[in-house]
């Protein structure tokens, strides 16, 4: 598509290459959920990047565009399906943030944005509102549609803050160095996760360093468009690092793949470099161990038959397929079971339960159905949002199985 935008953005050229590498080939619809589910081509890649174009070419009204924008899950399904190497996630992020300036959203839509904003990214804050949500749940009847959706999200309670130390040193030989982010919403709802991955990687020779005072990467706010506020916030990291480390790591998926785009979210910023030098060492958990190699774990005394979900963010956002399985398959006693459409989003994708939480049952439910296919005693995935989506969805089927992180089970088979 020849594209002339009409913008002074710093990601003007990327959003222009993204738009004019599209063919309109249509190999990338069969992958889109969205598509799939609603059988709009408006409600496609191929449908969003024609509204995209239309808009930044002032051909399209954005209020027109905006309820198709909105409905894309950001999975990155179409990126891998793209034959001409369409960087729809470029195009997507920059225009999401480009509008976001210039949108008007009803008053109650703006009030549950700025919660989001105000909340999700701090650990304290959102134990404080899992203690409001208790009240407010209460007074949902009465409640517009996009605050009864986050009193929903809200778990019932939460477990204990559990600090995690500033270093676990390597054990047996050393074999790497690396710092480990412990994140925010995954931090308050499960921290058991970050605290397994960070014993494993010790136990695997590994230096873990888990510098004090981090704050949240800026992931989620990015994901709504909130690129100042996503900056600011993902700065406050940068100084924290320790200079002579292999990887950052992260055990959220979604996290990896912002932190993966700074270079998109700091261009034309003066700490661009700061923030390059940063993403270029951040590493999944599991890419990093698979990557470093497995000492042998124990295994498990009976046989466990686990499927495991590929979270979009690592599966077609930062191409980790093998990594996990791999990962998995070296546990003795542990039987594998492939997840029939394993690359169909679950519906989770960050705020996206928030924003269409109509979208998000319907390929929650799709996800469960396909999950007990399998016929799994166990599932794990790599991000806390899948893990949350799919558990309360197999519990909605009264299939109460156990849904686990990859790094709480791989430190279980250490253990038993
Ligand atoms: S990111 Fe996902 S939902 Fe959005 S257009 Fe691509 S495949 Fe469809
Ligand atoms: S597969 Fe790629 S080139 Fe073809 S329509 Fe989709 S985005 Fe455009």
């Amino acid at each position: 598509m020849r594209h002339q935008i009409k913008s002074d953005d710093p990601r003007a050229p990327e959003m222009t290459e993204a738009i004019e590498k599209c063919v309109h080939c249509g190999f990338c619809l069969a992958a889109c959920p969205t598509y799939k589910l609603l059988g709009e081509e408006m409600d496609s890649p191929r449908g969003r990047i024609y509204l995209m174009k239309g808009v930044l070419e002032d051909k399209i009204e954005a209020e027109e565009a905006q309820p198709f924008i909105d409905r894309c899950l950001g999975c990155m399904a179409c990126v891998p399906a793209c034959p001409s190497g369409v960087a729809y996630g470029d195009l997507l992020v920059s225009y999401r943030t480009l509008q976001e300036g210039s949108r008007l959203r009803p008053l109650s839509d703006g009030i549950a944005r700025r919660l989001i904003i105000e909340t999700l990214p701090y650990p304290q804050r959102f134990r404080l509102a899992m203690k409001s949500g208790k009240i407010g749940r209460t007074l949902q009847p009465f409640l517009p549609e996009a605050f009864a959706s986050m009193l929903n999200m809200l778990p019932d309670k939460l477990p204990p803050p559990s600090p995690l130390p500033p270093i676990l040193p390597a054990q047996g030989d050393r074999r790497g160095v690396v710092a480990l982010l412990s994140g925010c919403v995954q931090q308050a709802l499960a921290p058991q996760i970050n605290l397994a991955a960070a014993k494993l990687l010790s136990a695997n020779g590994v230096d873990v360093h888990i510098p004090a005072g981090q704050s949240c990467c800026g992931s989620i706010l990015l994901h709504i468009g909130a690129e100042s506020e996503a900056r600011q916030i993902a700065r406050r990291n940068f100084p924290l690092m320790p200079d002579d480390i292999d990887a950052i790591i992260t055990t959220a998926a979604g996290c990896g793949s912002g932190m993966k785009d700074y270079e998109l979210l700091f261009k034309g910023q003066t700490d661009l470099q700061k923030a390059s030098d940063f993403s270029s060492k951040v590493m999944d958990f599991s890419a990093y161990l698979a990557q470093l190699g497995l000492r042998k774990p124990r295994g498990f005394a009976a046989e466990r038959v686990v499927a495991y979900q590929d979270a979009c963010h690592l599966l077609h956002a930062q191409g980790l397929q093998s990594e996990p399985r791999d990962l998995l398959n070296q546990v003795p006693n542990l039987r594998l079971v492939d997840i029939p459409d394993a690359g169909m989003c679950c519906g989770s994708a960050g705020t996206y339960n928030l924003d269409q939480p109509a979208i998000a049952e319907e390929l929650g439910r799709q996800k469960a159905d396909a999950v007990l296919a399998a016929g799994p005693d166990t599932i794990v995935s790599g991000n806390i949002g899948c893990i949350t989506q799919l558990r309360k969805h197999l519990d909605l089927q009264g299939k109460h199985l156990p849904v686990m992180h990859i790094a709480e089970l791989l430190w279980a088979a250490y253990q038993s």
